[in-house]
């Protein structure tokens, strides 16, 4: 594994192009909701912080600190109309220009007397645009977006200067679990609401129920990192699970000695070295033939990978190395992406097995949980893994100092399965929830095969964690 980071140069396209997505962390978009929708007789308002994050078209705003203004700052306040002094807006917008985690505005107000489908009013377009000019006029480099909700649905927008010209182009939301997520009223997005189930799922139908079955075939983009005796399991689970959208990422060839276990690999594959996401890339489509499999050919730092993570609804980690594994957390802390890990162990000491075991780590963002504050992440290897002299990596590698990519690891298929089919199922239930969700499961196969929660390692990370603690 390299540690360099390749860089490519674009051009930042136009801003009328961006496709932008606005994030909430774990929760946050049902008490947003909750707050203010509870009193149907008035419009309320709230303003939340944003950091805008541009990568290629694609624009997230990732939503970190929520506002309420006191009754007192409403200087109108009616079953269809709404107005914030200015002097709560201005507190707001002084905060934007200290901190540095944050750039951007977004204000939210409701339509009560809307049931369903909600569009932005007149009045709406025209106190934006006025905001939008007062931004220019006072030279503030911050962003602006929107959202109107009404009782079961949501508008979003986001907002740009073009010639000094305020104009406006639609945003979806996204939440960590798609079961939180409500529809939009955009024409944009309507196509999502219209998911038709195929044939081929009508047993996974009697299993988990339409609705469920709706969500997971719908839009979905799952990217599984690491392709090898895991991850090839878990990516031919998802399309038989019904995901129609899957990335595959990993830089490795085939060879013989993968033969043991990485489903889809065959024998003609490993003699010719063919390229891991490619090999099953072909096994994926071959069950489904419609769905769409992304297969990169790369190292997860390139830059390639980084738009695709950040465009994924989940992440499903399978790499063998902690700074792999680290820099897909700060990628999804960035971008706000929920991801699942899973590792394996297997001890052999004299010949015998001393250790066969695994785990399976779900993290969100916005649960105050993370690889960093559960120690799950070591930094003397991750600095040794990503150390930039080939050499001195072989050298390590030599005094046992790194384990992981670097090292043949003892591996077996059922234990991969097993882990593989745990985190699946970790993934599932964030669609049917119909379990109670488990920060880390443990398998264990030495005295006899057990499945439990670590619940110590939970209640006894670092609650000060500078990485989860947004
Ligand atoms: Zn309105
Ligand atoms: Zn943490």
């Amino acid at each position: 594994m390299s540690g360099k980071k390749s860089k490519k140069i674009f051009t930042p396209p136009k801003e009328n192009s961006l496709r932008v997505q606005i994030k909430f962390q774990n929760q946050a978009l049902t008490n947003l909701r909750k707050k203010l929708l509870a009193d149907g007789s008035r419009e309320y308002y709230a303003c939340l912080l944003g950091q805008k994050n541009i990568i290629d078209d694609l624009c997230i705003i990732t939503v970190k600190d929520v506002y309420f203004p006191d009754s007192e700052y409403y200087e109108n306040q009616s079953v269809t109309s709404l107005r914030v002094s200015g002097d709560f807006l201005r507190e707001r917008l002084l905060e934007i220009e200290e901190r540095i985690d944050v750039d951007t505005m977004i204000d939210v107000h409701t339509h009560p007397f809307s049931n369903s489908n909600v569009w932005f009013s007149g009045t709406d377009d025209k106190d934006e645009i006025n905001f939008v000019n007062y931004l220019a006029e006072e030279g503030a480099e911050i962003s602006y977006a929107s959202i109107v909700f009404s009782q079961t649905d949501y508008q979003a927008r986001y907002w740009f200067l073009e010639n000094g010209r305020a104009v406006k182009i639609p945003a979806l939301i996204k939440t960590q679990k798609v079961t939180e997520s409500i529809p939009s009223s955009d024409l944009k997005f309507d196509a999502e609401k219209k998911i038709k189930v195929d044939e081929m799922f009508n047993r996974s139908v009697l299993a988990l129920g339409l609705d469920n079955m709706r969500k997971i075939t719908g839009n979905q983009k799952i990217s599984v990192v690491g392709v090898g005796g895991i991850g090839s399991i878990l990516a031919e689970n998802l399309i038989h699970m019904g995901f129609n959208f899957i990335n595959l990422i990993d830089f490795d060839k085939l060879e013989i000695s993968n033969l043991n276990r990485i489903v889809a690999a065959t024998y003609e594959d490993a003699v010719k070295e063919r390229v891991k996401v490619e090999a099953i890339k072909n096994n994926l489509l071959k069950i489904n033939p419609r769905a769409t499999i992304n297969a990169l050919n790369h190292n997860v730092f390139d830059f390639e990978v980084e738009k695709v993570l950040a465009d994924s609804d989940w992440i499903l980690v399978a790499t063998d190395n902690h700074a792999s594994r680290f820099h897909i957390q700060e990628l999804a802390f960035k971008y706000f992406v929920p991801f699942i890990t899973v590792g394996v162990n297997i001890t052999v000491e004299d010949g015998e097995i001393k250790d066969m075991s695994g785990e399976v780590i779900l993290v969100r963002i916005g649960d105050r949980v993370c690889l960093t504050c559960l120690k799950r992440l070591k930094p003397n290897e991750i600095a040794k893994e990503i150390h930039p002299d080939k050499n001195v990596r072989a050298g390590l590698v030599q005094k046992g100092y790194v384990r992981g990519a670097d090292v043949k690891e003892p591996a077996v298929k059922t234990l991969n399965s097993i882990i593989a089919n745990l985190a699946t199922d970790t993934l599932i239930n964030q669609y049917t929830e119909r379990q109670r969700d488990v920060v880390i499961q443990v398998y264990e196969n030495n005295f006899a095969p057990a499945i439990y929660e670590d619940v110590d390692s939970v209640k006894h990370r670092n609650l000060n964690c500078g990485t989860c603690d947004i």
